[in-house]
């Protein structure tokens, strides 16, 4: 991570060996080695849990929630012991401060959920770990869902992990290093393309573009690949920002991502409440350079949209 010039150490001068001249000292002086990248510890955050331990604090949270939810809405539950069709499978971090069913009110069996860090799909590999790819083969060929969508959000730590790696730095974690490493493509574009930003606002474009490395690898999978074919399936891109209370969402029309560029960006904003909700639609590129608002979200790619 770079440092502005106030922020290097000041040195003190190494004191004298008086067993080693001063140009011998010099000439074997090596390197200082590479310090590791350890990302900082979060603030600790208290809860109005009332000192439950962790038992306590599960029961009374279904407790609250069978007599809130489930014994108010017999209906949905009636329904869902037969079955589920949910429309949606939704990728999400794991992240505690991300959570898509309250962020976007999704109901029991509405959609198919998965959660890992910074929400990312590898590409189709058989030879590899099958966790995402049967979640998705299930969820594409059993549950037939007609959308699949990556989120991405503000502050998440494995963008600053995948952004932070060096190639002469050793892992931090054995396995979060390499697991970030599916956005590796995308960490090397933003770097390339935003070399100016500081390191917080080259992660918020990572967010983005991590995401869009997602969605081509979810085209890999030649059960997506044939639902993106027919018409069947619908690919969405989104980031979720707790920070500024934002989400934005960006749509592949044709169900083939050839660039980044061929984006479609909505951004849904809200002020206050949920219930006081606004909406419109931004489209932007990426670097966040260029910018074009208008209104609507029924909107086909604006005309003129940088991506149009
Ligand atoms: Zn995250």
């Amino acid at each position: 991570m770079g440092a502005c010039c106030c922020c290097f150490p000041v040195y003190k001068p190494a004191r004298e060996n008086p067993m080693r001249s001063t140009r011998e000292s010099l000439i074997q002086h090596k390197p200082r080695p590479t310090t590791p990248y350890h990302p900082p510890p979060p603030p600790f955050i208290t809860y109005t849990d009332k000192g439950m331990n962790a038992v306590e604090r599960f029961k009374t949270g279904f407790e609250n929630f069978r007599n809130t939810i489930y014994d108010k809405r017999p209906e949905l539950f009636e329904r869902l012991k037969t079955g589920q069709s949910p429309k949606y499978m939704v990728f999400s971090c794991a992240d505690s401060r991300v959570c898509p069913t309250l962020t976007f009110g999704l109901q029991p069996g509405e959609a198919f959920t998965v959660r890992n860090i910074a929400s990312m799909v590898p590409a189709y590999d058989k030879r590899g770990q099958c966790s995402i790819g049967s979640a998705i083969e299930y969820a594409v060929v059993v549950l037939k869902v007609e959308c699949i969508i990556v989120i991405g959000h503000s502050c998440c730590g494995g963008i600053k992990e995948l952004l932070s790696l060096k190639e002469d730095r050793p892992n931090t974690f054995h396995f979060v290093d390499d697991w970030v490493k599916i956005g590796l493509a995308a960490k090397k574009k933003v770097e390339r393309e935003n070399m100016l930003l500081p390191f917080d606002d080259q992660c918020t474009v990572l967010e983005k573009e991590a995401v869009n490395v997602s969605l081509r690898n979810l085209q890999s999978y030649p059960f997506v690949k044939e639902r993106l074919q027919k018409g069947t399936l619908k690919l969405l891109g989104a980031r979720y920002d707790f920070v500024y209370g934002s989400f934005e969402m960006w749509d592949l029309r044709s169900g083939r991502l050839t660039s980044s560029a061929r984006l479609m960006s909505m951004k849904l904003e809200w002020k206050g409440t949920l219930s006081s909700t606004y909406i419109h639609t931004v489209s932007r590129k990426l670097d966040l350079r260029h910018r074009h608002a208008w209104h609507g979200l029924n909107h086909d790619l604006h005309p003129h949209s940088p991506w149009a």
